[in-house]
């Protein structure tokens, strides 16, 4: 990072050229990332609908500010690290998604709740609950809380209408505990590519929502904040209007998994592909491959293999090699390329990738205007 950072101090009052970047390097277009904010926060807002998109994806200060700007209500975070990291970047409005069950994570949740202005966690068992409030008694904290709903993957969640209702009659009874609504994410049909298909998906799921939120509101609790949503069924959920808050996080950068789904149903794409790794050409001694150096500790691997956007000739395909290099095939590519060519990679899954990164090389056309940090990376915990 080091001749990264020496280029870093070069651009207090000038500016520098993404061509003179070491790589592999994580780049991402800003104003591409700019017009990504607005158009979901365009979309959410033509339809009244709230926004707290999940910063799981970015990870970043920076990227939460701009959200803030553009009007979203807080930011989603996986983790407690993830909240706190951010929570101190002066990020407000924060939502844990996933349980905090560990006795550190716990007392590090109460302490959070006296400096993070607006934090909300999820629980999905009243006797996590029960220690979340016995924390918070001992720091004189509270805390918002929504009740997660497994919507059908037994991953997190409670896994009944009548168990959501028992849940919220514990936690009206925890004195440091507030109850505000409900959390549902929908992970497994994200990403099903068939529009028609998802939008089914996602109705059927909907209507077992609908069953929860009206056992809780016979039982007298009555939702205030129903979160979820992603970017591949956000255009169906905003149609459904049954959250009045969504938590999409990979609209942001857009990656190839998203690129393959039709997210509108009409073909119509409403983000940009904002992020890239940007590589290079090390070794050209074959007709039929060239090596590059991004691999395995570049990419994440879970996404299938990144696609070529810049670069390289448009027959070439991506290939894994390992740790640290990949290969670019096409008939007679290592006549045609040379060591030192630059590539740009479309990343197969945004949010693991970014993990692999210190920093965004932020640029404008082909400018680097800046070096934000991934201010959580790490963070699982
Ligand atoms: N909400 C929760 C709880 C998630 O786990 C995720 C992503 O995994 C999201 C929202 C964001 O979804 P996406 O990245 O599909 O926009
Ligand atoms: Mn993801």
């Amino acid at each position: 990072m080091s001749d990264d950072l020496t280029l870093h101090a070069h651009l207090v009052g000038r500016q520098g050229s993404r061509a003179d970047l070491n790589t592999p390097v994580l780049v991402l277009d800003i104003d591409a990332l700019d017009r990504n904010i607005a158009a979901m926060a365009g979309l959410a807002a033509a339809r009244g609908i709230g926004l707290r998109p999940h910063a799981k994806t970015h990870k970043s200060v920076d990227i939460a500010k701009r959200q803030l700007a553009a009007g979203a209500a807080g930011v989603c975070c996986a983790k407690i690290g993830e909240a706190e990291a951010l929570a101190d970047g002066g990020i407000t409005g924060i939502l844990i998604t996933s349980p905090v069950a560990a006795p550190h994570a716990i007392e590090r949740l109460a302490a959070l709740a006296t400096r993070a202005d607006g934090l909300m966690a999820t629980v999905d068992h009243p006797d996590v609950a029960r220690r979340i409030d016995a924390a918070l008694a001992a720091q004189g904290a509270t805390l918002d809380v929504l009740i997660d709903i497994d919507p059908g993957i037994a991953r997190t969640g409670v896994a009944s209408p009548e168990k959501a209702v028992d849940l919220a009659r514990a936690i009206a009874a925890l004195p440091a505990l507030r109850w505000r609504g409900v959390q549902y994410y929908c992970g497994s049909q994200q990403h099903i590519e068939d529009y028609a298909e998802r939008r089914a998906a996602i109705v059927e799921r909907t209507d077992y929502l609908k069953t929860v939120l009206a056992a809780l509101a016979d039982a007298d609790f009555a939702a205030e904040i129903v979160s979820g949503s992603g970017t591949g069924t956000h255009h169906i959920d905003l149609d459904l209007g049954v959250f009045t808050e969504l938590q999409a996080g990979s609209y942001v950068f857009m990656d190839k998994q998203y690129c393959d789904c039709d997210l509108t149903g009409d073909g119509a794409v409403p983000f940009e592909v904002a992020l890239g790794v940007d590589a290079r050409v090390v070794s050209a001694n074959h007709s039929g491959l060239v090596t590059i150096d991004a691999g395995f500790k570049s990419l994440s691997t879970d996404g299938g293999v990144a696609v070529v956007r810049r670069g390289a000739p448009t027959d070439s395909f991506f290939a894994f090699m390992g740790d640290e290099h990949a290969a670019l095939v096409a008939p007679g590519i290592g006549e045609r390329m040379a060591p030192g060519d630059p590539v740009t990679l479309t990343v197969p899954h945004c949010d693991p990738t970014v993990n692999l990164y210190d920093h965004y090389h932020v640029i404008a056309g082909d400018t680097l205007v800046a070096i934000w940090p991934v201010s959580a990376r790490g963070r699982a915990r």
